[in-house]
C-alpha cells in the first residue's frame, strides 16, 4: 500500500488526485493533505479521507482547522513551511503529488526530490525556476520524476523510459508541444486590453486554478512548459515546436528519427495524467469518459500568434539566458496576481515581465539560496513596476 502526500490538496489538481485515489483503496492510502488557507475545504477533505496528518501553511488557518475538527478525529494538524518540507522528506511517504501553485511549492517539492520519492510533478513553477538545482537533487536522491502536466505526461507516454523513468531520447527528433490557445485565441492585442479576470479564467476545455488559467490565456503557460520539457527530457528549446491545437484532444506529439510521430490523445481531464503518474508503468482506471472521435469530429492545428500573445516570445527569449526563466516566473506571478485583483490590465502582464527581464541581472543559480535570491529580486522589481503602472493609470 503506497502512502501518499498531496501538496496542494484543496486545489484543482489536488482534488482530481483524491478522486483517482478513491477508486483504488487497495493500492493507495492518503497519508497527508496540505493547503494554504482554505480551512472549509480542508475540513471536508479531512472528514472524508481521514489522513494521518493535515498541514496548513498558514498558522492561523491551522489553528482554526484544529478547533473545528471533531474531537474523535485521528488527524494531526500541523502548520508552516517547515512542516511541509518535513513531511515531504518523511520515510513513511512513498508518493508525493506536488500540486502547490507557484514558487511557494519549491521547497517541499525539492525536499521530496532529494529524498527519492515517487514525485508526481504538477508544480511546473518549481522546476522552471530552479531548473538545474531541482534536476540535480532529483538525480542525487534517486527520485522517480513523473510529469503531470498533460503535455509532458503525453510526451512521457510516447518516449521510452528506463525503469527509473529516465526518458531514452536517442531516437527522438522533435517534440511537438500542443497549446489550446486559451480563451482568447484568435483575438488581436487591441482586443485584449479590457478583458476581465473572469473571462481569462473561463478556459474553453480545462477546469483549472485561477493562476494557471491566466497563464493559459496569455500563453505564458506554454513558455513555462517549454522550459519544463527541456529539463524533463534533457533537450534544447530548438528541439521543441509549439503548435496550437484548439480541441485539446492531442496532448502532445513526438517525432522520431524514422519519421514516425506518436501522439497521446484523450479527453481534457487531468485524472488521466494523474492516474498514469500514480500507476506507471502500469495503468489504472481514472474515471475519465472514453474519447469519442466521431463526437470530436475534427482536430485543428495552427501556429501560435506571438504578436497578440507576446508572453510566449518573452519565454522563448528568457530560456536562452541563464536564470532568465526564474526571473520570468517570479515577474509573472506578481503580474498575474495584480491582474486577478483588478490592479493592472491583461495586456500589462507581459509589460511587467519584459521590464523585469531587462532590469534584473541574471545568472544561473547554483543552489537553492541563489534561486530564492533571484526570485526575490525579480519579485521586487515586478512589484515596483506594477506600482508604477497603477500610478500612471490613476494619473491618467
Ligand atoms: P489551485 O490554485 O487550484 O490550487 C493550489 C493549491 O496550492 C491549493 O491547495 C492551495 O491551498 C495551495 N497553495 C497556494 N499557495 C500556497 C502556499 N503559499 N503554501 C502552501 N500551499 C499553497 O492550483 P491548480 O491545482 O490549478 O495548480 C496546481 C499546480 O499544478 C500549478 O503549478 C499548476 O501550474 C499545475 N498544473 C495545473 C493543472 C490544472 O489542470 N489545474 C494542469 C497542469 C499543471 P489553498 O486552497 O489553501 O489556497
Amino acid at each position: 500500500m503506497d502512502q501518499v502526500l498531496i501538496l496542494g490538496a484543496t486545489g484543482s489538481i489536488g482534488l482530481s488526485t483524491l478522486d483517482v485515489l478513491e477508486r483504488h483503496p487497495d493500492r493507495f492510502s492518503v497519508h497527508t493533505l496540505t493547503a494554504n488557507r482554505s480551512v472549509e475545504k480542508m475540513l471536508e477533505l479531512v472528514v472524508k479521507h481521514q489522513p494521518k496528518c493535515a498541514i496548513m501553511a498558514c498558522p492561523e488557518a491551522a489553528a482554526e482547522l484544529e478547533a473545528r475538527l471533531p474531537s474523535s478525529s485521528g488527524t494531526a494538524v500541523l502548520s508552516g513551511q517547515n512542516a511541509l518540507q518535513e513531511v515531504a522528506s518523511a520515510p513513511e511517504i512513498d508518493v508525493v503529488m506536488a500540486a502547490i501553485v507557484g514558487f511557494a511549492g519549491l521547497r517541499p517539492t525539492l525536499a521530496a526530490a532529494r529524498h527519492g520519492k515517487r514525485l508526481l510533478l504538477a508544480n511546473k513553477e518549481a522546476l522552471v525556476s530552479a531548473g538545474r538545482v531541482f534536476m540535480e537533487a532529483a538525480r542525487a536522491g534517486g527520485a522517480i520524476l513523473l510529469p503531470i502536466d498533460s503535455e509532458h505526461n503525453a510526451m512521457f507516454q510516447c518516449i521510452p523510459a528506463n525503469p527509473l523513468g529516465h526518458p531514452e531520447m536517442a531516437s527522438v527528433e522533435k517534440i511537438l508541444l500542443t497549446a489550446s490557445g486559451g480563451p482568447f485565441r484568435g483575438r488581436s492585442r487591441d482586443d485584449l486590453n479590457a478583458v476581465t479576470p473572469e473571462q481569462a479564467c473561463a478556459h474553453p476545455n480545462w477546469s483549472m486554478g485561477r493562476k494557471i488559467s491566466v497563464d493559459s490565456a496569455t500563453l505564458l503557460n506554454k513558455g513555462l512548459e517549454l522550459a519544463e520539457a527541456c529539463w524533463l527530457f534533457d533537450c534544447m528549446p530548438s528541439d521543441i515546436d509549439v503548435v496550437v491545437h484548439p480541441q485539446s484532444i492531442i496532448h502532445s506529439l513526438v517525432r522520431f528519427t524514422d519519421g514516425s510521430v506518436l501522439a497521446q490523445l484523450g479527453n481534457p481531464d487531468m485524472r488521466t495524467p494523474i492516474a498514469y503518474g500514480l500507476s506507471w508503468p502500469d495503468r489504472i482506471e481514472a474515471g475519465v469518459a472514453p474519447l469519442d472521435l466521431v463526437d470530436v469530429a475534427r482536430l485543428d492545428f495552427q501556429a501560435p500568434d506571438l504578436d497578440a500573445f507576446p508572453c510566449l516570445r518573452l519565454a522563448q527569449e528568457a530560456i536562452t539566458v541563464p536564470g532568465g526563466m526564474c526571473i520570468l516566473n517570479a515577474a509573472n506571478e506578481v503580474a498575474v496576481a495584480a491582474f486577478l485583483s483588478g490592479r493592472i490590465p491583461f495586456t500589462a502582464i507581459d509589460l511587467v515581465i519584459e521590464h523585469s527581464l531587462i532590469s534584473v541581472p541574471a545568472g544561473e543559480p547554483q543552489d537553492l539560496g541563489a534561486v530564492e535570491a533571484l526570485d526575490h529580486d525579480a519579485r521586487s522589481c515586478a512589484t515596483d513596476h506594477v506600482e508604477r503602472l497603477c500610478r500612471a493609470s490613476v494619473g491618467g
